[in-house]
């Protein structure tokens, strides 16, 4: 490890804050490229991979049905990372200061940890509706996640709100589980891939109603009963929308994700909140890079938040390498 530009030397070389799948990525490459390199997670590794219940789609692999989980996935990340000689600290970072040439990242507990350069993979979280009801009932028929609860609702009436990648895919899911599933959308088309969209269409135990509004959850008090929904007029002989309750027994929210960007206030980020990044992976801020969900303009699957990762760590080493040329006075 080398010393920066006034002759301190940092804790670690790179610094990963995030252990999904672009952060174990980037912890591998930047130990691959003979940094020392620490990741940063603060609950359990992961993120939202470990809700995948099958990786169907991670190109070259789960041919003839013999698809990883999320959770085994993540279980190999981790495993190839640690064999390349990274180190994962379960730790939260709450803030980030640039110190000269080094990174100062504050800890929970008020620890410091310095790096010469910090990847961002914090990812982002599901989005709630806020519409009555729903935070009442979360953890008692109001779920963000088909592959943890959806077994609690087996043969029963269930119902999908959203109408992107992750609603098709967890519709998909429970129609293994429920009697019938019921996908309701605000607009008159899916905005899921195609492939997940047809799937959806084509299934015999999904039921897609399109231009319609969840606006109520109700039930007794432990469990969801019903719903209203809110039909937008959308045809010459309909005026008004048609407001109607639907009984089901459990309603799963996939309304899209919030960036987790809070650490990089002062990045460039898009009008939602995710950062800015060029090719290089780098945000406005030189020598803070950014990898995977948090990232303005990503396609958002598993496979290019890996390759995120890689790339991330990959320009973080030549950004340190020329730091520290500059720093030592690499000949002409
Ligand atoms: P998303 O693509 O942003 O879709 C969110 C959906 O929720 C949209 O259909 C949106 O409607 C709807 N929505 C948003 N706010 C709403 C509201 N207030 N009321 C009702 N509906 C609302 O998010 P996602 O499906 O969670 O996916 C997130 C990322 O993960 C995407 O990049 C996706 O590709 C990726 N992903 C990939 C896979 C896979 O490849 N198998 C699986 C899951 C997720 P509008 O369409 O009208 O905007």
């Amino acid at each position: 490890m080398g010393s920066d530009i006034s002759g301190m030397s940092p804790d670690v070389d790179l610094l990963v804050i995030g252990a999904g799948p672009a952060g174990l990525s980037a912890g591998q490459y930047g130990a691959r490229a003979g940094l020392k390199t620490l990741v940063l997670e603060k609950t359990a590794p992961g993120g939202q991979a470990l809700l995948i219940d099958r990786l169907e789609n991670y190109p070259g692999w789960g041919a003839g049905g013999e698809a990883l989980s999320g959770f085994d996935f993540i279980q190999n990340l981790q495993t190839q990372m640690a064999d390349f000689g990274a180190s994962l600290l379960n730790e939260e970072a709450v803030a980030i200061k640039k110190d000269g040439s080094l990174f100062r990242v504050t800890l929970a507990g008020g620890a410091e940890k310095t790096a010469a350069a910090v990847i961002l993979a914090t990812g982002a979280l599901r989005r709630t509706l806020g519409v009555p009801g729903e935070a009442r009932y979360t953890g008692r028929g109001v779920s963000y996640c088909a592959t943890c609860d959806g077994p609690f609702f087996r043969r029963k009436k269930v119902f999908v709100i959203g109408g992107g990648d992750a609603a098709c895919d967890e519709a998909w899911f429970l129609a293994r589980l429920a009697s019938k599933v019921v996908v309701v959308h605000r607009r008159d088309r899916f905005r899921a891939q195609r492939a997940l969209a047809e799937r959806v269409l084509c299934h015999p135990a999904i039921e897609v109603r399109f231009n319609t509004i969840l606006r109520e959850i109700k039930g007794d008090d432990d469990a969801v009963s019903s719903v209203v929904l809110e039909r937008l007029p959308v045809t010459p002989t309909e005026s008004e929308p048609l407001v109607y309750e639907d009984d089901g027994a459990a309603v799963f929210i996939f309304a899209g994700t919030e960036p987790q960007s809070g650490l990089a206030p002062d990045a460039a980020k898009d009008e939602a909140g995710y950062l800015r990044t060029g090719a290089r992976m780098e945000t406005s801020l030189p020598g803070l890079f950014a990898a995977g969900d948090l990232r303005a303009g990503a396609f958002r699957q598993v496979v290019t938040a890996c390759a995120d990762g890689a790339a991330a760590a990959h320009y973080a080493a030549a950004w340190i390498d020329a730091q520290r040329g500059a720093a030592y006075g690499a000949p002409a």
